[in-house]
């Protein structure tokens, strides 16, 4: 089943709707109305939202895209944007799903991982208990971050250590921007390994909005691949996108435990007041040169330490 989804203004919306008078059907919760036609179910939304389902829903759409209102205004008032949002149909097909860990977290890396998932495979995966990284313990994260190693699920993995991630954010790179160009390039790695595999979607799980995603890609003269959808807590959704999350959050635990090893300390995960504490303590021991190291610098953790050791 294809879908094309574009944003309505509300006048738009009531308009269709009378439209659709006598091929309405019941509509779902939050919806002005759905209609069916042989081209395409309609649901229209409060948030002008309208998707258009079924066989050919781009003819049914199109009438829409270029008709003008009662004033004469061209309508949509805005350019009709297409949704960049998967179909519901894609999260039980083969497709690839990528996500990263460590943003948050004032010590330790940035990882980012994509996955290939057959049809087949993702009820599997399910069966294990994949999914979101952030609902299960490390050490299950572990566990099954190993299982999906071993397997024969291709996958690959990005890890952006701390220099390389001060040094980028040092020269202008915000962070949403790396974790743009890593998504691009696991994906980018992954496909490469599987050259031949068929796929229905690339989703990835949503952390900016996609004209930002563009844009950052495009800084760097990369194009969006073809097939990417945005989804924001597609871990919920694809399975592929949940097993990118298990493996990128192991990746993120062993390098911290690399990093604790290294240091003599036991780095502390998200950026907290005892964070702040932790970063003190090594500053004081190590001097501040050692943060950049393991830490992402530009964090407020940084200056709450260095006032931390004035105040002590
Ligand atoms: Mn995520």
């Amino acid at each position: 089943m294809a879908q094309e989804v574009y944003q309505f203004s509300l006048k738009a919306i009531e308009k269709m709707k009378k439209e659709y008078l006598n091929v309405q059907t019941p509509p779902p919760p939050g919806a002005i109305f759905r209609a069916k036609t042989n081209y395409a179910v309609i649901t229209a939304y409060k948030s002008g939202k309208v998707m258009f389902q079924g066989n050919s829903p781009q003819k049914e759409a199109s009438q829409w895209l270029t008709q003008t209102d009662s004033v004469n205004k061209p309508y949509p008032q805005k350019r009709a944007v297409a949704v960049n949002e998967p179909a519901s149909d894609i999260y039980t097909s083969s497709h690839i799903g990528s996500d990263e860990s460590g943003t948050g977290d004032y010590f330790g890396p940035i990882t980012t991982a994509a996955v290939y998932l057959t049809d087949e495979q993702i009820p599997l995966l399910k069966s294990w208990g994949i999914q979101d990284s952030k609902k299960i313990t490390d050490e299950q994260v572990k566990i099954l971050a190993k299982r999906i190693a071993e397997s024969s699920i291709p996958y690959s993995l990005l890890v952006l250590h701390n220099k390389k991630y001060n040094s980028l954010q040092h020269s202008g790179w915000s962070q949403g921007k790396m974790k743009a160009m890593m998504h691009h390039h696991a994906i980018q790695n992954l496909l490469k390994k599987i050259p031949c595999l068929p796929y229905s979607a690339i989703v990835i799980d949503q952390f900016c909005k996609p004209e930002i995603y563009k844009k950052y890609l495009a800084s760097e003269n990369k194009q969006v691949l073809p097939k990417t959808f945005y989804k924001t807590k597609a871990e919920s959704f694809s399975t592929a996108v949940a097993a990118a999350s298990v493996i990128a959050r192991a990746s993120f635990l062993k390098e911290m435990d690399k990093l604790s090893e290294n240091l003599g300390y036991s780095l502390l995960k998200g950026a907290s007041n005892k964070v702040d504490q932790l970063a003190a303590n090594i500053m004081k021991t190590k001097g501040e040169t050692v943060l950049e190291s393991c830490a992402k610098i530009h964090f407020a953790n940084t200056n709450k330490a260095k006032k931390l050791i004035r105040m002590s």
